[in-house]
């Protein structure tokens, strides 16, 4: 499907029907696969032949969601995880362990700072934060030897900070390492972070992706571009004889290509097991089929409210990368020439009391942990996804105390602005 424009793409890939066929990718809603022989059978377990016989492993249905998604970030292979967190924790793991150390941008999801800060620390992976706006020398300087990873989110949650995924891979590759870029926000409808050099792509598909607030997962695409061969010394889990694979050396056996999705697959699937089900694969794939339509929409509501609250009094700032006055606006005009996402945030006067009354007198955005559904909600992060940071942390990954994130649903957005506009008028 790759040469058709990526509105085709969100529609039509992953899944072409026979003669006959159901027309909906079918829910193989099946735990195990049958076979004649054992014999049959062994090739699968040795990934001497590709074939399904174990859900936790790999099911048809999700195969086929991961293939679209691939096509969509234009990757050469993909797969899905039961959450975003397994996406980033699989994607990291996979070329880490305990002794590795990787550079992370400070401005990511609260969920993968702890992911990295805490957890992975606690398994000897060691980080050194580095800010999105780093220079080439900053970047550089954040390298170790035993560095093994870069990562970054193409548009934060909720910082909104616009990454240079341009200079990021640069440095990356200069240190023989690969960039991991977490693209939920701006989908592949509106940024795709493998055509600006990043290596390995990372979803919570909870987001955009599913789009309805309906099911929680992720997924990971591999690029198929980066050499690890090249750069053995530091992949031995890509590049030696895997042991609990009868010796298969990934990179060798299925190519750069293949390589990083089949051991995360092989290995990380097997022995973490967080699958995705069949039935949320088919949600989220319900999900992509709208997509490319409705991501234009989130950005227009995005934008119109940026807008209305910039002229607010009761405003102190409002962070949308589409503003003029962003920070971020000439490198959002690079990255997402069509827009990024629904999500704005801004702080009101009045800091967190202010917020929290504001929030309570929305009537159409509802206070959630959540964004990037079709219902517009809220947040205070300071006081819910963010509260395990200290106030540093939270300054440095630029979230003040009084933030409010607000993600701008497909409603109209009229009714958006005038529900903001009592709610202001009630501060
Ligand atoms: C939500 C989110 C995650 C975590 O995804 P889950 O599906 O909630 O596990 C990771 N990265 C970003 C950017 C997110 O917004």
């Amino acid at each position: 499907m790759s040469e058709y424009k990526i509105n085709t793409k969100c529609v039509q890939s992953g899944y072409t029907p026979g003669n006959g066929e159901p027309r909906q990718i079918p829910i193989i809603q099946s735990t195990t696969f049958k076979y004649e022989t054992s014999e049959d059978m062994g090739k699968l377990f040795d990934l001497e032949a590709s074939g399904y016989f174990y859900s936790r492993l790999q099911n048809p249905t999700c195969d086929m969601v991961a293939a679209k998604i691939a096509d969509l970030e234009g990757g050469s292979a993909a797969m899905l995880t039961s959450s975003g967190q397994a996406a980033n924790f699989f994607a990291i793991f996979n070329i880490c362990e305990c002794g590795s150390h990787i550079v992370a941008s400070s401005s990511i999801y609260g969920g993968t700072f702890n992911l990295i800060a805490v957890t992975l620390a606690k398994m000897g992976i060691e980080v050194t934060f580095v800010s999105p706006d780093a220079t080439e020398e900053e970047l550089n300087a954040a390298f170790k030897d035993n560095t093994r990873a870069m990562f970054g989110e193409t548009i934060a949650n909720p910082a909104l900070t616009v990454l240079d995924i341009e200079l990021f891979a640069k440095v990356a590759h200069a240190h023989g390492v690969p960039l991991i870029v977490d693209n939920t926000f701006p989908t592949p409808v509106n940024c795709r972070p493998i055509e600006w050099g990043a290596d390995i792509v990372t979803h919570s598909t909870t987001k955009y992706m599913d789009g309805h607030g309906s099911a929680i997962g992720g997924a990971i695409i591999d690029s198929g571009k980066f050499d690890w061969m090249a750069h053995a010394d530091k992949f031995p889990g890509l590049c030696t004889p895997d042991d609990s694979y009868h010796g298969i050396t990934y990179a060798e056996k299925f190519g750069k290509e293949g390589a990083f999705i089949t051991k995360a697959t092989a290995q990380l699937m097997r022995d973490f097991g967080c699958v995705q089900s069949p039935q949320s694969a088919f949600i989220l794939n319900l999900g992509l089929e709208s997509l490319h339509v409705r991501m234009p929409r989130h950005v227009e509501n995005g934008q119109a409210v940026a807008e209305f609250l910039e002229q607010n009094d009761k405003v102190v700032s409002v962070n949308y990368s589409g503003l003029k006055s962003n920070k971020y606006y000439e490198r959002a005009q690079k990255y997402l020439p069509n827009g990024g996402c629904g999500v704005v945030s801004f702080e009101l006067k009045g800091g967190r009391a202010a917020a929290e009354k504001f929030m309570k007198n929305l009537k159409l955005a509802a206070i959630e942990t959540h964004v990037a559904d079709a219902r517009t909600c809220c947040l205070n992060p300071a006081t819910s996804t963010h509260r395990q940071m200290t106030d540093e942390q939270l300054l440095e990954a630029g979230i003040p105390a009084g933030l409010v994130r607000m993600s701008c649903g497909l409603e109209d957005k009229a009714d958006l602005i005038a529900d903001l506009e009592q709610a202001l008028a009630q501060i």
